[in-house]
């Protein structure tokens, strides 16, 4: 009987939302244990120089591979992370991962490597952060112009009044950057307000500059813009090296992308700066 029914429409729905939710929930619930199990890791996308094709720096990508769940994408536990309150401690383990790696890469010889990590937009400001970030560089010995920070636009939006903090975390000496630049809903004016280092232009962009001459108009305007106001420019997502070679025209000063390589583990990271 129960197998009839499951044929129905209402059934179907049903089952779908309640897998749902059973997810949701099995997703908190391990996502908890995950940092002390170590099912955390770290890959590491290279950061190139348009004009020069040299390695310059990486950005670190968190991964979890749970035992019965699989590889879960960061855009969805980041999302729960969020939701259960342990936005904070991934971040803090982030940070304490790189600054480890890092020490690692130069104990092993290889020069100077910048690390961009991921900050969830309402941690950002969190003096909580800010002493994470002090005690992981003073336990390495990491400098900070070898971090940088990436934060979303929204940040501008949301936090624009907390600019104490923002000083604060400047004055630590990190670098900060703007990701997804032109995703989100601020406006250019908010920029004024942030002293940042770096706008990462959005993959959006970078998909439709062949094809399409607004996109193209938009990213030549932003790279013009954004070295106005003194900003190194990425280009994220870049495939193609036609897209390269247009962005190399365009003036732009970094690139990320499948086309010089995709997030790699850390020692795949120690043989391309050692070559
Ligand atoms: P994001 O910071 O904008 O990172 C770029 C994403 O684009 C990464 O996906 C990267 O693997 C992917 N990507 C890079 N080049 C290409 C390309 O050429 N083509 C395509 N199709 N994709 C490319 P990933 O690793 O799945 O991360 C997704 C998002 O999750 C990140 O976007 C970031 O917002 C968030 N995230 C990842 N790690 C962390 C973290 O440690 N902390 C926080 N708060 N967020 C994180
Ligand atoms: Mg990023
Ligand atoms: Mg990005
Ligand atoms: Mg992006």
């Amino acid at each position: 009987e129960a197998k009839d029914q499951g044929k129905s429409r209402y059934a179907f729905y049903k089952t779908e939302l309640t897998d749902k939710a059973e997810y949701q929930l099995q997703l908190e619930l391990y996502l908890r244990e995950s940092i002390q199990q170590q099912q955390l890791s770290l890959i590491y996308q290279p950061k190139m120089d348009i004009q020069t094709g040299h390695l310059v720096g990486v950005e670190a990508l968190l991964r979890w591979q749970h035992p019965q769940l699989g590889e879960v994408a960061p855009s969805d536990f980041i999302r729960v992370a969020e939701n259960i309150g342990m936005i904070k401690s991934l971040t803090e383990w982030v940070i304490q991962t790189v600054c480890n790696q890092l020490a690692s890469w130069k104990q092993q010889g290889l020069a100077p490597i910048q690390a961009a990590i991921n900050v969830h937009p309402n941690h950002f400001l969190d003096q909580d952060l800010i002493s994470s970030l002090e005690s992981s560089l003073n336990d390495t010995g990491i400098s900070p112009a070898e971090l940088e920070l990436e934060v979303t636009e929204t940040v501008v939006q949301t936090n624009i009044e907390n600019l104490s903090a923002f000083q604060r975390l400047k004055a630590l000496g990190i670098s900060l950057a703007i990701d997804d630049f032109g995703s989100g809903y601020s406006s250019f004016a908010s920029l004024k307000h942030m002293n940042i280092d770096v706008l990462k232009i959005d993959k959006h962009f970078i998909d439709d500059i062949l094809n399409d001459r607004k996109a193209q108009l938009l990213v030549g305007s932003m790279i013009e813009m954004g070295h106005n106001l003194g900003y190194k420019i990425v280009a994220e997502g870049i495939e193609t090296p036609e897209q390269h070679e247009l962005l190399k025209e365009l003036n732009c000063d970094l690139g990320q992308g499948y086309l010089f390589s995709e997030p790699v583990v850390a020692s795949e990271i120690s043989r391309l700066f050692s070559r």
